[in-house]
């Protein structure tokens, strides 16, 4: 059974057919902060999945048949009621994920403007002919079940980035979180119980295998996925068997490549931050920094300048700007690559201070001397190490920056951006971004191309991927 928080926090629990249930398992989640369990919350079993999946095809031949506005009009009741209790979830957030107080509010605001934009976006018919010989439509239809899984680094924004359009499509979702941060998106099940038909959306909290036994259900009918490469082609695997739609945002080596014309006082605070927010975990963070060779010296001084500022803390603390990495694994996957790095004759000319004691710490680090070959450089570390590499030819560094199976985001920094678009137009990611890095709204497509993922979420293409096409054609 689930037992009270040492902290004092109301156990959120799972929600199934518009109620709350709790499990004989449990996850103890811990704070990142402290390395120690905070509270315990119910783990779903495949059964309680089986229950949600039947309550999911229930709900959904009603909600299915709703209009687009009837569905917007419940949408816009679900953003009230984040909104209503973002302070609870903020806290939440920064318990579980260790962002500072300020970010976690930033995130589930963030996650409202999927609310504004989808709340209104359209998704009329079209029609592809109409004349004597007949009647050809296309309609958007709703796929049916979907079920989301998602990662660690930003519990709630991931889950609304697909909770918001599947539902505008008119589809039905059971979501199961990170097994790391699963507290706030349990409660956000809870909390949307009233503004939402039973069975619309279910939040199971589980392990891997919980998310295993979702690729494989039979009622399942889309995998919507944010999270690692290698478990992107697990679900596209599993998700074969039944031929599963899938969307899958998966990891990313995003790299930006700084021209000679650019000048390191003006970018130099914005190439950091993309970076290092989020304490370097971010999907479509810049993972690796290209800059011409003979301005090396001033771009280190420009970002270890910026880098010096950074307070690391846990997020309950006045003047932090910068949490901990979330778990024990990234962090020794982190503390991996910095050593072989080292080991390997790299320059940490910047290693910034973390608290001492217990507690997922890994100090904000600039490395240079550093190539590809080194792991630091070819793996995505997903926390707050950055390698600095050098240029002589843009062409070589395009070539090198394209080197890579992950194709997520890629930028350049210039002080000419119209005349980049030339560069950005050879980069292979999903997003190539000028002069900032990354950039995810509501309203812009955002998904990766080669290993970094199928698919895109935002913008009426995001919209699409929760439809299936469907065509009535008469002959007259
Ligand atoms: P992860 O792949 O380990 O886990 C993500 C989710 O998948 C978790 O809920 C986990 O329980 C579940 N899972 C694990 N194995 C599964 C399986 N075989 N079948 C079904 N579900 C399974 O990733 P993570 O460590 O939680 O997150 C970090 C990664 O996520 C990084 O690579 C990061 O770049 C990526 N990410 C991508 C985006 C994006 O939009 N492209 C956004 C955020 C994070």
């Amino acid at each position: 059974m689930t037992s009270a928080p040492a902290t004092g926090y109301k156990v959120p629990q799972l929600t199934i057919n518009g109620t709350t249930v709790s499990s004989p398992d449990s996850i103890a989640v811990v704070d990142p902060s402290t390395g120690e369990p905070f509270i315990e919350v119910p783990s779903a079993s495949v059964e309680q999945l089986d229950e949600a999946v039947v309550a999911a095809r229930a709900a959904f031949k009603t909600w299915g048949k709703l209009s687009l506005t009837e569905r917007q009009d419940a949408i816009r009741k679900v953003g009230e009621v984040v909104k209503a209790n973002i302070d609870e979830l903020a806290e939440l957030v920064m318990r579980e994920q260790g962002k500072p107080l300020g970010n976690a509010k930033g995130e589930i605001m963030a996650s409202l403007r999927q609310v504004e934009y989808f709340g209104s976006i359209e998704l009329e018919p079209e029609v592809i002919k109409d004349d004597e010989t007949g009647r050809a439509e296309v309609r958007h239809e709703p796929i049916g079940v979907v079920g989301a899984i998602t990662a660690w680094n930003y519990p709630v924004l991931a889950a609304m980035f697909k909770l918001v359009p599947a539902l505008v499509a008119g589809n039905v979702m059971i979501l199961k979180p990170s097994p790391y941060t699963p507290v706030a998106t349990l409660r956000l099940g809870e909390l949307l119980q009233d503004a939402l038909p039973a069975g619309v959306f279910q939040v199971l909290a589980g392990g891997d295998e919980l998310g295993r036994a979702f690729t494989t259900h039979a009622d399942i009918d889309k995998i919507a996925f944010t999270g690692s490469v290698p478990t992107g082609k697990a679900i596209m695997k599993a998700a074969a068997d039944t031929l599963k739609r899938v969307t899958l945002e998966a990891g990313g080596n995003d790299a930006g490549i700084v021209l000679e014309d650019a000048d390191p006082q003006v970018i130099g605070k914005d190439l950091f931050w993309a970076a290092f927010s989020n304490t370097g975990q971010v999907c479509a963070a810049l993972k690796r920094l290209y800059v011409p060779e003979s301005k090396l010296e001033e771009y280190s001084q420009v970002m270890a300048a910026e880098a010096a500022k950074v307070v690391v803390g846990p997020g309950t603390q006045e003047g932090v700007v910068a949490g901990p990495m979330q778990n024990a694994a990234q962090l020794a996957h982190v503390q991996r690559l910095a050593a072989d790095a080292r080991a390997n004759g790299a320059d940490f000319f910047f290693e910034g201070e973390v608290p001492e004691g217990p507690g997922y710490w890994f100090p904000f680090t600039l490395v240079r001397n550093v190539s590809e070959g080194v792991a630091l450089v070819d793996e995505e570390p997903f926390g707050p190490i950055l390698p600095i590499l050098t240029y002589t030819d843009l062409d070589d560094a395009i070539e090198r920056a394209n080197s890579t199976s992950f194709g997520l985001g890629a930028s350049v920094w210039t002080s000419d951006p119209d005349g980049a678009v030339e560069v950005a137009d050879r980069l292979e990611a999903g997003s190539v971004w000028i002069n900032q890095h990354p950039v995810v709204t509501a309203s812009i497509p955002f998904g990766g191309i080669k290993e970094s993922g199928v698919g895109v979420e935002g913008s009426k293409y995001g919209l699409l991927a929760y439809t299936n096409i469907r065509v009535i054609n008469l002959k007259r």
